[in-house]
């Protein structure tokens, strides 16, 4: 049995309605760009983002002159930020090994690991300028050793945000555009005349980002995951503190006015608590005019028996953030196994991952947790397969095994290919 508290309330208002026929409007995009080429990308610029320059890319010595205007304890901090992701995710690459194993006597398979060549990441910026998307795509791509990123960002009303040029050069990227939305993501994915096309594109974005990501995924390109409006879901016991369950509730709605925010806990008190206070920040928080939105419509607070009842639903969210604030916070390592981010205990948070701590802030979002993790240095590599035989007895054997089973499948020409190995090296009679 759960008591609900607070619902969503998907109708409500003040607050700019959310744009439902997303799809739509992004397969019209895409169908311009493919056709009209960078004409098209400057229309959509002008038209969504009202920028249209001489030229979406940055020189190196505009990137330099921007640099130069960004005060140096945010150099510091982006520098510092990105020692962490760049630590954590150079010990993700060493957990991946290349190896080959001789399966039988002169029968090698091997498996390597090579990165993707050309990389485009997105950093979003429409509403805020969202500088550590830099440090998760482009850093954690160059970790990885992709070669060559292309890196895109909008600019916010009508500027260019020099903070996020700063994280994005200092985290190797090769070429630097101002450059957001639909338009961004469909100019890498399918190349214009001023843009090489990438084989690979990663970051997060709004709805219009994560759609068009997986209209262009396939043929055109791949994707790191669907990491769209984020979410965050708290569990919380009896003894969690509602000013700070309330306080991380609200700094993730308060990204976009589609961002749901939901706790789960066992006490009826922190449930009820947690509302209150979320009501009183809401009256103080500079960014309220989005949170508000987002926590009315998005909002939920539901009050469970025991906390495996509150492991387990959160496990059908499948959220994108999972915060645990109970006395165990480790048991949800056991207990749970949908999430794309874990923050055990109350000396950490969602802001951490998000900003600064190492780990990945590019997180699955819309249920997406139930089949894949965060973004990654693993991402940007191809985990390929090679193999060798040696032995020509090994050769000849696996010839009459490959013939028979091809057989079993109708495939004549691949029983060939089979029959022929076995006729060299173990002397079987074979006319073709
Ligand atoms: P954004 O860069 O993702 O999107 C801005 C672009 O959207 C603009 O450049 C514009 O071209 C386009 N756009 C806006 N309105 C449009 C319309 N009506 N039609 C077509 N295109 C339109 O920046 P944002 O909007 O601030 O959103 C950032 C998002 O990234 C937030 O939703 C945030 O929650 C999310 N995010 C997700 C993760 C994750 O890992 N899942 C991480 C960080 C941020």
């Amino acid at each position: 049995m759960a008591l609900r508290l607070k619902e969503p309330n998907r109708s409500s208002g003040p607050g700019p309605a959310l744009v439902t026929d997303v799809p739509a409007i992004v397969r019209s995009v895409i169908d311009d760009i493919r056709t009209r080429g960078d004409g098209a990308v400057r229309s959509y610029s002008e038209k969504f983002d009202k920028w249209s320059p001489s030229s979406f890319k940055l020189s190196q010595d505009e990137i330099q002159q921007i640099i130069s205007t960004v005060p140096q304890q945010i150099i510091d901090d982006i520098k510092k930020a990105q020692e962490n992701v760049r630590v954590f995710a150079l010990a993700q690459k060493a957990s991946l090994k290349d190896f080959e194993m001789e399966i039988r006597p002169g029968v090698h398979l091997g498996q390597k690991n090579i990165p993707i060549s050309s990389v485009g990441a997105y950093i979003p910026g429409g509403r805020y300028p969202l500088l550590a998307s830099a440090h998760m795509t482009i850093l954690t791509a160059k970790c990885a050793g992709v070669p060559h990123v292309v890196a895109c960002t909008p600019p916010i009303a009508g500027k260019i945000p020099a903070n996020t040029i700063t994280a994005m050069h200092y985290a190797g990227a090769d070429e630097i555009y101002i450059l957001g939305g639909v338009q961004a993501i469909a100019a890498m994915a399918i190349g214009t005349s001023t843009m090489k096309k990438v084989d690979f594109i990663a970051g997060p974005g709004n709805a219009f980002v994560a759609e068009a990501k997986r209209q262009l995924f396939g043929v055109e390109i791949g994707i790191d995951l669907p990491a769209g409006p984020t979410e965050i879901l708290i569990v919380a016991d009896e003894q969690a503190d509602p000013f700070v369950v309330a306080t991380d509730l609200l700094s993730q709605v308060e990204h976009g006015l589609d961002s749901p925010a939901v706790l789960i806990t066992n006490s009826q008190s922190v449930g009820e608590k947690t509302i209150q206070e979320v009501d009183r920040l809401l009256k103080i928080l500079p960014t309220a005019d989005v949170a508000g939105v987002s926590w009315d419509r998005l909002g939920e607070v539901i009050v469970v028996e025991d906390l495996d009842q509150a492991y387990k639903l959160a496990d059908e969210f499948a959220f994108e953030h999972v915060q645990i604030l109970t006395q165990m916070p480790r048991e949800a390592l056991e207990k749970m196994s949908n999430y794309g981010a874990l923050f055990l205990g109350e000396k950490t948070c969602v802001s951490y991952g998000d900003k600064c701590i190492g780990t990945n802030h590019v997180l699955p979002t819309r249920g997406a947790a139930r089949f894949t993790g965060g973004l990654w240095v693993g991402k940007y590599l191809k985990t390929v397969t090679y193999q060798e035989v040696t032995s020509p007895e090994e050769s000849g054997e696996l010839g009459r095994l490959c013939g028979r089973a091809a057989r079993a499948e109708n495939f004549e020409g691949h029983a060939r290919s089979g029959d022929v190995r076995a006729h060299q090296y173990l002397n079987d009679k074979f006319e073709w």
